[in-house]
């Protein structure tokens, strides 16, 4: 039967990076941990990681984009992001490899369609995406100040998400950071805090939303606990499976199938 594997490898401000696999399509979605710890990572959870065919970046900031360039020269895989990405990407791998893509244009892999939508963060033509094998699918949202109409109605019938819950407002606004980058992550260009996560997480939740994983959590300003506490009271009675990404390790990969009514999932 056809599925969707899903693993974050690691999210937090030193580097997020997501393995989503369906058949012959390998992907990752943001690189910003450095090559052999991706390696080492994919490795530990299953992953074939030599078999890499694509990677898409969110935005240019170095915690997703840290290795795409030396990804690209060493497995010769493509590499997507948008106009303003390339632009203002550091390290970015040779031309060859370069595709561009654009908010609301889906891009269509063997096994596997990605599409690109628009998020507000601090730079030029940020993304998150949306990826989809025909019968399961996902998405990665991260770094984004504030999350818009549009953005939660591209979001709608889910089976997976992965939703940054950067901050804990209080532990933000009391904690140790300089005014001036306080302002900016809770900008409307900023992160995502615990309860506006849980507000998207509310606009998206459906029946058949299976997995829901927190991501970027701040390592000043929020817990594992804060995050949690906020989804859950969102998710309440729903069947999502919660869990929280870390910095330091790989999750479990998902598995993420067809959907099946809520009566058989007794005999599952
Ligand atoms: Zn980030
Ligand atoms: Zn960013």
């Amino acid at each position: 039967m056809r599925s969707v594997r899903v693993c974050v490898l690691g999210s937090g401000s030193s580097g997020n990076c997501l393995w989503v696999e369906a058949g012959a399509t390998r992907a990752l979605f943001d690189c910003g941990l450095p090559m052999r710890e991706t390696r080492r990572r994919c490795v530990e959870a299953g992953l074939p990681f030599k078999e890499l065919t694509d990677i898409f970046l969110t935005h240019e900031h170095a915690d997703h984009s840290y290795a795409a360039g030396v990804l690209g020269r060493k497995l010769g895989v493509r590499v997507h992001a948008t106009r303003g990405t390339w632009r203002a990407l550091r390290d970015p791998p040779p031309p060859s490899l370069r595709h561009v893509v654009r908010a609301g244009v889906p891009v269509k892999l063997s096994d596997l369609t990605v599409a690109p939508v628009a998020i507000p963060h601090d730079v030029d033509e940020p993304v998150a995406y949306r990826f989809d094998d025909g019968i399961a699918s996902g998405a990665v949202v991260t770094d984004l100040g504030c999350a818009p109409p549009p953005l939660w109605r591209s979001l709608r019938g889910l089976d997976a998400l992965v939703l940054e819950m950067n901050h804990d407002l209080r532990m933000l606004v009391e904690g140790p950071y300089p005014w001036s980058l306080k302002r900016r992550i809770r900008g409307d260009h900023g992160h995502l805090s615990n309860e506006q996560g849980a507000k998207l997480l509310a606009h998206v939740l459906h029946e058949g939303l299976r997995h829901v994983v927190l991501a970027h959590l701040s390592e000043h300003n929020n817990t594992e606990k804060h995050a949690r506490r906020a989804a859950e009271e969102v998710l309440d009675r729903s069947r999502a499976k919660l869990s929280v990404a870390s910095q330091s390790r790989a999750l479990e990969p998902l598995v993420i199938g067809p959907h099946r009514p809520r009566q058989l999932a007794l005999f599952a």
